[in-house]
């Protein structure tokens, strides 16, 4: 039970960085990102708690929050980070995650059988799924 609970912390992990690009281990939490933040006040996990939150492998929380809807890609954060982390792209790939999560390939299955169901919509859909 715990081996598997690891490896799925660890895939979620992966999947993080390589669609975000982004190491949020080398967050040494100086609080600059947050400082700069314009969208700050409006969140629930700050942007360095973002990186706090994945660090110790709190996955669920950081899906669950607001802060990755809030987000609006200003790149304050990774311009004044000292070692370059860029937060927005890690706030983007958390939200790719959490969508991709939430869609349900046999409901796609069901529309895609009624023959009205737009051939790129399919493909994207499947893209989603095996990323
Ligand atoms: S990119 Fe997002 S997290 Fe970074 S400063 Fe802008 S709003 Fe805040
Ligand atoms: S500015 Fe960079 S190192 Fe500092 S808390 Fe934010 S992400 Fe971490």
């Amino acid at each position: 039970m715990q081996a598997s609970l690891t490896g799925h912390k660890k895939e979620i992990e992966e999947k993080i960085m390589s669609i975000s690009g982004e190491n949020f281990y080398r967050c040494y939490q100086c609080g600059e990102c947050s400082s700069g933040c314009p969208a700050g006040f409006e969140m629930d996990i700050l942007p360095n708690q973002i990186n706090a939150n994945l660090q110790i492998g709190e996955f669920e929380k950081v899906l669950q929050s607001k802060t990755i809807w809030i987000c609006v890609a200003c790149f304050e954060c990774g311009t004044r980070c000292p070692h370059n982390i860029d937060i927005a792209r890690i706030n983007e790939a958390l939200r790719q995650i959490k969508i991709r999560k939430n869609m349900d390939l046999f409901n796609i299955w069901d529309v895609a059988n009624t023959g009205e169901f737009p051939t790129v919509a399919l493909v994207a859909s499947f893209r989603k799924f095996t990323a």
